[in-house]
Protein backbone atom coordinates (compact mmCIF):
# COMPACT_ATOMS: atom_id res chain seq x y z
CA UNK A 1 0.00 0.00 0.00
CA UNK A 2 1.24 3.44 -0.30
CA UNK A 3 1.99 5.38 2.28
CA UNK A 4 0.50 8.66 2.67
CA UNK A 5 2.50 11.79 1.79
CA UNK A 6 2.87 14.10 5.22
CA UNK A 7 1.78 17.74 3.82
CA UNK A 8 -0.36 20.26 4.27
CA UNK A 9 -3.49 20.29 1.79
CA UNK A 10 -2.98 23.76 1.22
CA UNK A 11 -0.81 26.89 2.88
CA UNK A 12 -4.03 28.01 5.16
CA UNK A 13 -3.98 24.46 7.24
CA UNK A 14 -0.83 26.42 8.65
CA UNK A 15 -2.85 29.00 10.15
CA UNK A 16 -3.09 29.11 13.54
CA UNK A 17 -1.43 27.44 16.75
CA UNK A 18 1.05 30.02 17.04
CA UNK A 19 4.17 28.99 19.57
CA UNK A 20 4.02 31.05 23.23
CA UNK A 21 7.75 31.93 23.60
CA UNK A 22 9.10 33.27 26.81
CA UNK A 23 10.89 36.55 26.98
CA UNK A 24 14.65 36.59 28.95
CA UNK A 25 16.28 39.77 28.32
CA UNK A 26 14.74 42.10 27.93
CA UNK A 27 12.19 42.03 30.70
CA UNK A 28 15.29 40.76 32.72
CA UNK A 29 14.26 44.21 35.43
CA UNK A 30 10.46 43.66 35.59
CA UNK A 31 8.71 41.85 37.94
CA UNK A 32 7.10 37.96 36.69
CA UNK A 33 7.03 36.37 33.75
CA UNK A 34 6.59 37.51 30.41
CA UNK A 35 5.38 35.30 27.28
CA UNK A 36 4.82 36.21 23.50
CA UNK A 37 2.37 35.20 21.18
CA UNK A 38 4.26 34.72 18.20
CA UNK A 39 1.79 35.68 15.22
CA UNK A 40 4.12 35.92 12.81
CA UNK A 41 4.57 31.95 12.98
CA UNK A 42 0.83 32.38 10.48
CA UNK A 43 1.71 31.65 7.01
CA UNK A 44 0.83 34.70 6.29
CA UNK A 45 3.07 36.46 9.24
CA UNK A 46 0.56 38.11 11.00
CA UNK A 47 -2.59 37.75 13.49
CA UNK A 48 -4.96 38.66 10.35
CA UNK A 49 -4.88 35.12 8.64
CA UNK A 50 -6.95 33.82 11.95
CA UNK A 51 -9.91 36.38 10.94
CA UNK A 52 -9.33 36.32 6.52
CA UNK A 53 -10.15 32.56 7.14
CA UNK A 54 -12.45 32.84 9.41
CA UNK A 55 -14.50 35.56 7.65
CA UNK A 56 -14.43 33.57 4.42
CA UNK A 57 -14.85 30.47 5.84
CA UNK A 58 -18.07 31.51 7.59
CA UNK A 59 -19.56 33.35 4.35
CA UNK A 60 -18.99 30.31 2.23
CA UNK A 61 -20.81 28.11 5.04
CA UNK A 62 -24.05 30.58 4.80
CA UNK A 63 -23.54 30.62 0.52
CA UNK A 64 -22.62 34.42 0.76
CA UNK A 65 -19.27 33.52 -1.22
CA UNK A 66 -19.42 31.79 -4.95
CA UNK A 67 -17.19 30.81 -7.19
CA UNK A 68 -15.42 33.86 -9.35
CA UNK A 69 -16.81 36.09 -5.86
CA UNK A 70 -14.61 39.18 -5.12
CA UNK A 71 -13.89 39.90 -1.47
CA UNK A 72 -13.46 43.77 -0.38
CA UNK A 73 -11.76 45.31 2.22
CA UNK A 74 -9.60 48.22 3.48
CA UNK A 75 -6.85 47.44 5.16
CA UNK A 76 -3.32 48.38 6.65
CA UNK A 77 -1.57 45.91 4.90
CA UNK A 78 -1.64 42.91 7.34
CA UNK A 79 -5.27 42.09 6.90
CA UNK A 80 -5.27 42.92 2.91
CA UNK A 81 -2.19 39.79 2.51
CA UNK A 82 -4.31 37.47 4.59
CA UNK A 83 -7.05 38.03 2.50
CA UNK A 84 -5.22 37.76 -0.81
CA UNK A 85 -3.44 34.72 0.44
CA UNK A 86 -6.70 33.00 1.33
CA UNK A 87 -8.43 34.66 -1.92
CA UNK A 88 -5.77 32.92 -4.12
CA UNK A 89 -6.06 29.68 -2.52
CA UNK A 90 -10.05 29.45 -2.55
CA UNK A 91 -10.31 30.77 -6.15
CA UNK A 92 -12.15 34.30 -5.03
CA UNK A 93 -10.57 38.08 -6.58
CA UNK A 94 -9.24 40.27 -3.82
CA UNK A 95 -9.64 44.21 -4.14
CA UNK A 96 -7.99 46.62 -1.58
CA UNK A 97 -8.50 49.76 -0.70
CA UNK A 98 -5.43 50.96 1.66
CA UNK A 99 -3.94 53.82 3.48
CA UNK A 100 -1.16 55.57 1.71
CA UNK A 101 0.26 55.28 5.43
CA UNK A 102 1.33 51.75 4.46
CA UNK A 103 5.03 51.17 3.90
CA UNK A 104 5.79 50.68 -0.15
CA UNK A 105 6.66 47.02 0.82
CA UNK A 106 3.28 45.78 2.27
CA UNK A 107 1.66 47.41 -0.96
CA UNK A 108 4.31 46.04 -3.17
CA UNK A 109 3.61 42.55 -1.59
CA UNK A 110 -0.35 43.04 -2.13
CA UNK A 111 0.40 43.20 -5.29
CA UNK A 112 2.23 40.37 -5.83
CA UNK A 113 -0.33 38.10 -3.76
CA UNK A 114 -3.03 38.91 -7.24
CA UNK A 115 -4.80 41.76 -4.77
CA UNK A 116 -6.11 44.43 -6.87
CA UNK A 117 -5.20 47.76 -4.59
CA UNK A 118 -6.49 51.16 -4.47
CA UNK A 119 -3.97 53.38 -2.19
CA UNK A 120 -6.22 56.09 -0.56
CA UNK A 121 -4.96 59.09 1.38
CA UNK A 122 -4.42 58.56 4.93
CA UNK A 123 -5.19 61.84 6.51
CA UNK A 124 -8.60 62.74 5.41
CA UNK A 125 -11.63 61.79 8.15
CA UNK A 126 -13.30 58.32 7.61
CA UNK A 127 -16.60 59.90 5.42
CA UNK A 128 -14.46 61.93 2.92
CA UNK A 129 -15.26 60.49 -0.66
CA UNK A 130 -11.73 59.73 -0.94
CA UNK A 131 -10.94 57.94 2.37
CA UNK A 132 -10.30 54.12 2.52
CA UNK A 133 -13.79 53.17 3.88
CA UNK A 134 -15.51 55.11 1.39
CA UNK A 135 -13.74 54.11 -1.51
CA UNK A 136 -14.20 50.25 -0.46
CA UNK A 137 -18.11 50.72 0.10
CA UNK A 138 -17.96 52.36 -3.35
CA UNK A 139 -16.14 48.78 -4.95
CA UNK A 140 -18.47 46.97 -3.20
CA UNK A 141 -21.71 48.85 -4.19
CA UNK A 142 -19.70 48.56 -7.91
CA UNK A 143 -18.73 44.94 -7.60
CA UNK A 144 -21.22 42.06 -8.59
CA UNK A 145 -21.14 38.75 -6.16
CA UNK A 146 -18.99 40.95 -3.88
CA UNK A 147 -18.60 40.64 -0.22
CA UNK A 148 -17.25 43.52 2.13
CA UNK A 149 -15.63 42.31 4.97
CA UNK A 150 -15.32 45.39 7.00
CA UNK A 151 -13.11 44.35 9.78
CA UNK A 152 -13.47 47.65 12.15
CA UNK A 153 -17.57 46.38 12.34
CA UNK A 154 -17.42 42.87 11.78
CA UNK A 155 -17.95 40.77 14.79
CA UNK A 156 -16.95 37.47 13.35
CA UNK A 157 -13.58 39.14 13.24
CA UNK A 158 -13.66 39.06 17.54
CA UNK A 159 -15.20 35.68 16.87
CA UNK A 160 -11.83 34.44 15.20
CA UNK A 161 -10.00 35.18 18.22
CA UNK A 162 -12.57 33.89 20.72
CA UNK A 163 -12.56 30.58 19.11
CA UNK A 164 -8.95 29.95 18.01
CA UNK A 165 -6.23 32.75 20.11
CA UNK A 166 -7.74 32.41 23.17
CA UNK A 167 -7.90 28.94 23.75
CA UNK A 168 -4.51 29.18 22.53
CA UNK A 169 -3.38 30.99 25.45
CA UNK A 170 -5.18 29.21 28.03
CA UNK A 171 -4.07 25.77 27.15
CA UNK A 172 -0.40 26.90 26.27
CA UNK A 173 -0.27 28.52 29.99
CA UNK A 174 -2.08 26.00 31.51
CA UNK A 175 -4.69 28.63 32.90
CA UNK A 176 -1.98 30.48 34.67
CA UNK A 177 -1.92 33.57 32.43
CA UNK A 178 -2.75 36.39 34.99
CA UNK A 179 -2.37 39.34 32.37
CA UNK A 180 -3.29 39.91 28.08
CA UNK A 181 -1.12 42.51 27.01
CA UNK A 182 -2.51 43.39 23.09
CA UNK A 183 -2.27 45.98 20.82
CA UNK A 184 -5.65 47.58 19.81
CA UNK A 185 -6.84 48.28 16.14
CA UNK A 186 -10.31 47.37 15.20
CA UNK A 187 -10.08 45.43 18.43
CA UNK A 188 -10.75 41.65 17.24
CA UNK A 189 -7.49 40.38 18.98
CA UNK A 190 -7.88 41.71 22.45
CA UNK A 191 -11.84 42.13 22.54
CA UNK A 192 -11.78 38.26 21.10
CA UNK A 193 -8.75 36.58 23.18
CA UNK A 194 -10.30 38.61 26.78
CA UNK A 195 -13.34 37.17 26.23
CA UNK A 196 -12.89 33.68 26.27
CA UNK A 197 -9.75 33.86 28.88
CA UNK A 198 -12.04 36.04 30.99
CA UNK A 199 -14.99 33.38 30.66
CA UNK A 200 -12.17 30.61 32.18
CA UNK A 201 -10.56 33.10 34.65
CA UNK A 202 -12.83 36.57 35.16
CA UNK A 203 -9.18 37.79 37.38
CA UNK A 204 -7.16 38.15 33.95
CA UNK A 205 -6.47 41.82 33.52
CA UNK A 206 -6.53 42.20 30.04
CA UNK A 207 -4.39 45.87 29.00
CA UNK A 208 -5.09 47.80 25.53
CA UNK A 209 -2.44 49.70 23.85
CA UNK A 210 -3.33 52.96 22.40
CA UNK A 211 -1.35 55.16 20.02
CA UNK A 212 -1.22 59.08 21.02
CA UNK A 213 -3.32 60.14 18.04
CA UNK A 214 -6.30 58.17 18.49
CA UNK A 215 -9.29 57.97 20.67
CA UNK A 216 -9.36 54.39 21.94
CA UNK A 217 -8.16 55.41 25.60
CA UNK A 218 -9.98 58.36 25.73
CA UNK A 219 -13.67 56.75 24.70
CA UNK A 220 -12.60 53.88 27.14
CA UNK A 221 -12.36 55.84 29.81
CA UNK A 222 -15.40 58.68 29.13
CA UNK A 223 -18.00 57.35 26.81
CA UNK A 224 -16.30 60.33 24.04
CA UNK A 225 -14.61 60.63 21.18
CA UNK A 226 -12.42 63.71 21.96
CA UNK A 227 -11.34 65.10 18.53
CA UNK A 228 -8.31 66.84 20.04
CA UNK A 229 -6.59 63.13 20.67
CA UNK A 230 -6.83 62.84 16.76
CA UNK A 231 -3.37 63.69 14.72
CA UNK A 232 -1.53 61.98 12.84
CA UNK A 233 0.99 59.12 13.99
CA UNK A 234 3.27 56.60 12.09
CA UNK A 235 2.27 53.24 13.88
CA UNK A 236 0.71 51.59 11.24
CA UNK A 237 -2.04 48.90 12.51
CA UNK A 238 -2.82 50.43 16.50
CA UNK A 239 -5.17 52.92 17.71
CA UNK A 240 -8.15 54.35 15.40
CA UNK A 241 -9.79 58.01 14.81
CA UNK A 242 -13.37 56.65 15.19
CA UNK A 243 -14.92 53.81 17.53
CA UNK A 244 -14.75 50.33 15.70
CA UNK A 245 -17.81 48.17 16.52
CA UNK A 246 -15.21 44.60 16.84
CA UNK A 247 -13.73 46.17 19.91
CA UNK A 248 -15.53 45.14 22.92
CA UNK A 249 -14.73 48.24 25.50
CA UNK A 250 -16.42 45.91 28.56
CA UNK A 251 -13.53 43.07 27.71
CA UNK A 252 -10.49 45.85 28.57
CA UNK A 253 -9.57 46.48 31.94
CA UNK A 254 -7.32 49.29 30.84
CA UNK A 255 -5.99 51.32 28.16
CA UNK A 256 -2.31 52.95 27.62
CA UNK A 257 -0.95 55.22 25.37
CA UNK A 258 2.54 54.14 23.65
CA UNK A 259 5.19 56.89 21.59
CA UNK A 260 5.78 56.58 18.05
CA UNK A 261 9.56 57.01 19.07
CA UNK A 262 10.14 54.90 22.26
CA UNK A 263 7.71 51.74 20.27
CA UNK A 264 10.38 51.81 17.44
CA UNK A 265 13.20 51.79 19.84
CA UNK A 266 11.82 48.68 21.93
CA UNK A 267 11.34 47.32 18.56
CA UNK A 268 14.73 47.22 17.69
CA UNK A 269 15.69 45.72 21.19
CA UNK A 270 13.48 43.00 21.04
CA UNK A 271 15.62 41.97 17.88
CA UNK A 272 18.77 42.92 19.75
CA UNK A 273 17.79 41.19 23.21
CA UNK A 274 15.95 38.11 22.42
CA UNK A 275 16.59 37.70 18.88
CA UNK A 276 12.88 38.14 17.60
CA UNK A 277 12.51 40.29 14.36
CA UNK A 278 8.76 41.74 14.88
CA UNK A 279 7.10 44.63 14.04
CA UNK A 280 6.32 47.96 14.85
CA UNK A 281 3.19 46.84 17.14
CA UNK A 282 5.33 44.20 18.74
CA UNK A 283 7.48 47.57 20.00
CA UNK A 284 4.66 49.14 21.16
CA UNK A 285 2.87 46.29 23.05
CA UNK A 286 6.71 45.34 24.84
CA UNK A 287 7.05 49.28 25.27
CA UNK A 288 3.49 49.34 27.14
CA UNK A 289 4.85 46.31 29.22
CA UNK A 290 8.04 48.75 30.45
CA UNK A 291 5.28 51.21 31.16
CA UNK A 292 3.21 48.97 32.78
CA UNK A 293 5.98 47.80 35.46
CA UNK A 294 6.72 51.13 36.37
CA UNK A 295 3.13 51.83 37.29
CA UNK A 296 3.58 49.00 39.65
CA UNK A 297 1.04 46.50 37.45
CA UNK A 298 3.26 43.28 37.75
CA UNK A 299 4.34 41.20 40.83
CA UNK A 300 6.67 38.27 40.80
CA UNK A 301 3.68 35.62 40.14
CA UNK A 302 2.54 37.61 37.11
CA UNK A 303 2.36 35.71 33.84
CA UNK A 304 2.03 38.21 31.37
CA UNK A 305 1.09 36.83 27.82
CA UNK A 306 2.03 39.63 24.95
CA UNK A 307 0.56 39.41 21.34
CA UNK A 308 3.22 40.42 18.83
CA UNK A 309 1.38 40.70 16.18
CA UNK A 310 3.54 40.47 12.55
CA UNK A 311 7.05 39.98 11.40
CA UNK A 312 9.96 42.66 11.07
CA UNK A 313 10.05 42.21 7.80
CA UNK A 314 7.34 44.21 6.73
CA UNK A 315 9.24 47.31 8.08
CA UNK A 316 12.31 47.30 6.63
CA UNK A 317 11.52 50.49 5.17
CA UNK A 318 10.44 51.83 8.14
CA UNK A 319 11.14 50.62 11.97
CA UNK A 320 14.27 48.98 10.64
CA UNK A 321 15.92 51.59 8.63
CA UNK A 322 18.60 53.84 10.15
CA UNK A 323 17.54 56.67 7.18
CA UNK A 324 14.44 56.35 8.28
CA UNK A 325 14.68 56.66 12.03
CA UNK A 326 17.02 59.50 11.50
CA UNK A 327 14.43 61.26 9.63
CA UNK A 328 12.02 61.17 12.28
CA UNK A 329 14.14 62.21 14.32
CA UNK A 330 14.58 59.05 16.33
CA UNK A 331 17.63 58.44 15.92
CA UNK A 332 19.69 60.72 18.48
CA UNK A 333 22.38 57.95 19.94
CA UNK A 334 24.72 57.69 17.92
CA UNK A 335 25.39 53.74 18.94
CA UNK A 336 22.09 53.08 17.39
CA UNK A 337 23.23 53.05 14.22
CA UNK A 338 23.99 49.53 12.76
CA UNK A 339 26.46 50.89 10.11
CA UNK A 340 29.87 51.29 11.09
CA UNK A 341 31.87 52.89 8.34
CA UNK A 342 35.30 50.72 8.00
CA UNK A 343 38.62 52.94 7.54
CA UNK A 344 40.96 52.08 4.72
N1 LIG B 1 -0.60 45.20 14.84
C1 LIG B 1 -0.64 45.23 13.51
C2 LIG B 1 0.65 45.27 12.76
C3 LIG B 1 -1.87 45.25 12.84
O1 LIG B 1 -1.89 45.28 11.49
C4 LIG B 1 -3.06 45.26 13.60
C5 LIG B 1 -4.38 45.28 12.89
N2 LIG B 1 -4.87 46.53 12.52
C6 LIG B 1 -2.97 45.25 15.00
C7 LIG B 1 -1.73 45.21 15.58
C8 LIG B 1 -4.20 45.32 15.89
O2 LIG B 1 -4.99 44.17 15.82
P1 LIG B 1 -6.58 44.29 15.90
O3 LIG B 1 -7.03 44.94 14.63
O4 LIG B 1 -7.06 42.89 16.02
O5 LIG B 1 -6.91 45.14 17.07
Amino acid sequence: MEKKIKACQSILDLIGNTPLVKLNQITQDLKGEFYAKMESFNPGHSAKDRIAAFIIEEAERKGILKEGSTIIETTSGNTGFSLAMVAIVKGYKCILAVSSKSSQDKIDMLRCMGAQVYVCPAHVSADDPRSYYEVAKRLHEETEDSIYINQYFNELNTEAHYRTTGPEIWEQTNGQITHLVACSGTGGTISGTARFLKEMNPEIRVIGVDAYGSVLKKYHETGKIDKNEIYPYRIEGLGKNLIPEATDFDMIDYFIKVTDRESAHTAREIAKKEGIFAGYTSGAVMQAVKQLHEQGEFTESSRVVIIFPDHGSRYMSKVYSDKWMEAQGFMDAVEESAQKKVEI
